[in-house]
């Protein structure tokens, strides 16, 4: 788990806070993992060799075991040959990946991020379940209610709204937002919303437990660097015409930039298809469970644009290895003001949460296996 030690080594280490941007393009990165229990002064020798070499120490993670994440220019080949001759030192090795501190080479244990009492990434698998906008107290509060019984764990439901059309419902903004905090007091329900701008991020973050980062501003580069500087867990969906490459390097840019609780989402691209809204890419989750360590989730509302089709993606979502979905859910479909046709009613989601249930046990039995084998 990225847990305090990822912010407090860099604290400690007084490098200068997150990577700069030529820092990680054009730079270089390395990792060194240091023998179990390798002490202080080892560690510190290391950060020491490593600035001698003109490198920075971007992180340094573990408690029995820490790894020491290094960006920068210059000689890598001599650094890693010098660090790897230390004392205390297991292993140093360059990433080739281009993003460097999202991918498996960076990171081979699965990132787990905490929302209040439930763990993203986890040995649980996460339903994320709500209406498309906060339209109203009782619709919102009506929903909360019905899937927080049907067992998700957290309420989305969108306040600033990104819609095709400047004519459409825009959201209720920070009166959506408060409605969501009541939901919240209400139910127990984490909560999910999209902030759209980088000016919003605060507030957004004041109110919610995950920034959803929307599809159309998968690469708004500002709204990415100031996610960096937040301590609110970000949920990045993929841009609607972007490859999974692009999709981490957007990851990248939060992570550089200071903020390492990254989930993303795969929600459908864009192709030549027209049988449903978007084409979901569903080989991105094991595509994505090779290259990064970040959680994935599977949203087969937007991805199906249908509501009969989302019970069957889901199905498939848990088959194939997500760590939980993020469902649209509205009581009365028919009346939404954004994204009826792929909300699913109350019974309907119902019903979802119990024919997903023995694909869900075999996912548990899976992942706890994973993590015994990796032990
Ligand atoms: C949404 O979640 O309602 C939404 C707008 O999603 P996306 O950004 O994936 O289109
Ligand atoms: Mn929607």
């Amino acid at each position: 788990m990225l847990d305090l030690a990822f912010n407090k080594g860099r604290e400690e280490h007084g490098t200068g806070g997150p990577g700069k941007d030529w820092e990680i393009g054009k730079g270089k990165a390395m990792i060194v993992s240091m023998r179990l229990h390798a002490s202080r002064d080892e560690i510190d020798a290391v950060c020491e060799r490593v600035r001698d070499f003109g490198y920075k120490v971007h992180s340094i993670e573990g408690e029995e075991r820490v790894v020491i994440g290094i960006v920068g220019v210059g000689d890598v080949t001599a650094c890693l040959e010098s660090i790897e001759a230390m004392p205390g030192v297991e292993k140093a090795v360059r990433i080739s990946a281009p993003y460097k501190f999202v991918s498996r080479e960076f990171r081979t244990d699965r990132t787990i991020i905490r929302v209040d009492r439930n763990d993203i990434g986890g040995d649980e698998f996460i339903i994320m379940a709500g209406p498309c906008s906060v339209e109203s107290e009782k619709q919102i509060m009506e929903t909360a209610d019905a899937v927080a019984a049907a067992g998700a764990q957290l309420l989305r439901g969108g306040a600033f709204k990104p819609r095709t059309s400047p004519y459409d419902f825009q959201g209720l903004e920070l009166e959506g937002l408060k409605l969501l905090r009541k939901a919240k007091a209400a139910t127990g329900l984490s909560i999910i919303t999209e902030v759209m701008s980088d000016r919003d991020v605060e507030l957004v973050a004041e109110y919610a437990d995950v920034l959803q980062i929307g599809a159309r501003n998968m690469q708004n580069f500002v709204l990415l660097k100031t996610l960096g500087k937040c301590n609110r867990p970000v949920m990045l969906k993929r841009g609607l015409s972007s490859t999974i490459k692009e999709l981490l390097m957007s990851a990248e840019y939060i992570v550089a930039h200071g903020n390492p609780n990254v989930i993303l989402c795969e929600r459908g691209i864009r192709t030549f298809e027209t049988a449903t809204r978007n084409t979901c890419d569903i080989a991105a989750v094991p595509v994505l469970n090779e290259l990064t360590h970040l959680p994935v989730i599977v949203d087969p509302s937007h991805a199906t644009g249908k509501r009969s089709l989302v019970p069957a993606l889901s199905r498939a979502a848990v088959a194939i290895g997500a760590d939980g979905l993020i469902v649209e859910v509205h009581p009365c479909p028919g009346k939404a003001i954004s994204d009826g046709a792929q909300s699913l009613d109350v019974p309907q989601f119902q019903s979802m949460m119990r024919s997903l249930q023995p694909y869900v046990d075999i996912w548990k039995q899976s992942r706890v296996g994973e993590a015994v084998a990796t032990a």
